[in-house]
């Protein structure tokens, strides 16, 4: 046994067992962080879309303030030209203002159909915007209890975790950088998260195959760090070691 070697065993072992620890705590939290995060994204979606919705109701009040200034405008040059009609001297004098005075009309009549428009538009955007502002209040009324829930889920594990990542510091200067990084990759790459697992019943604990004889002695020996040869987490004893050794003597 290379005692160097036993250490660092311990050490990843002790080191999977913090980050299944840590793991577990994230795990109680359920979905809340991710309902928490979708939720505020909700927020600021509906915010913008409130922005410019309301944007549209500004450009259409606005089109409707000129619009009526347009319909004044002209009614006022209307009565002009109705007041020089009567006045006219002959009948080219006439026709020529009866063709300003139904020029005039029409561009009226146009424009009080803009107006009727935009008073409907309006009204719809209005409903729109009193919809959305329910929906947000809603929303965000949503976000404060969550996030309150989450807080006090937070709160409770706070001391715990922060321990953990303690250890988990203390375990990886140990460890050293590459090692550490051996662990972490490995542990990135499985499916549960184990990078290091002991034999079980003559078997790799992560993916359950058989671990061939001599691989095992290897293991139990403690001179090296051996990888399972089907899944590559690293390998450790830990159950009778001695009789796997008197078996392999
Ligand atoms: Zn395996």
């Amino acid at each position: 046994m290379d005692k160097n070697i036993a250490i660092k065993l311990t050490k990843l072992s002790e080191l999977q067992e913090t980050d299944t620890h840590l793991n577990d705590i994230v795990k109680l939290r359920g979905t809340l962080p991710e309902e928490v995060y979708a939720l505020e994204i909700h927020i600021k979606n509906l915010s913008e879309t409130i922005q410019e919705r309301e944007m549209v109701l500004t450009n259409l009040r606005e089109e409707v303030v000129s619009k009526k200034a347009f319909i004044k405008q002209a009614e006022k040059k209307l009565q002009q030209y109705e007041a020089q009609q009567m006045e006219v001297r002959n009948n080219r004098e006439y026709d020529a203002i009866t063709k300003e005075l139904e020029l005039h009309k029409l561009d009226i009549q146009l424009a009080e159909k803009a107006l009727h428009t935009a008073y409907g538009n309006i009204e719809q955007e209005q409903s729109n915007l009193e919809g959305l502002h329910k929906l947000l209040e809603s929303k965000e009324a949503d976000l404060v209890l969550k996030n309150e829930e989450l807080q006090v889920i937070l709160q409770a594990s706070e001391a715990e975790e922060s321990a953990l990542h303690k250890k988990r510091q203390e375990i990886i200067a140990m460890l050293g950088e590459p090692l550490y990084l051996a662990y972490e990759r490995i542990r990135k790459n499985v499916p549960n998260n184990l990078a290091v697992v002991p034999i079980k019943k003559g078997a790799c604990g992560g993916c359950c195959i058989v671990i061939p004889p001599q691989q095992k002695i290897g293991v139990y020996e403690r001179n090296k760090i051996v990888l399972c040869e089907h899944c590559g987490r690293m390998l450790i004893a830990l159950e009778q070691p001695i009789d796997a050794l008197l078996f392999v003597s």
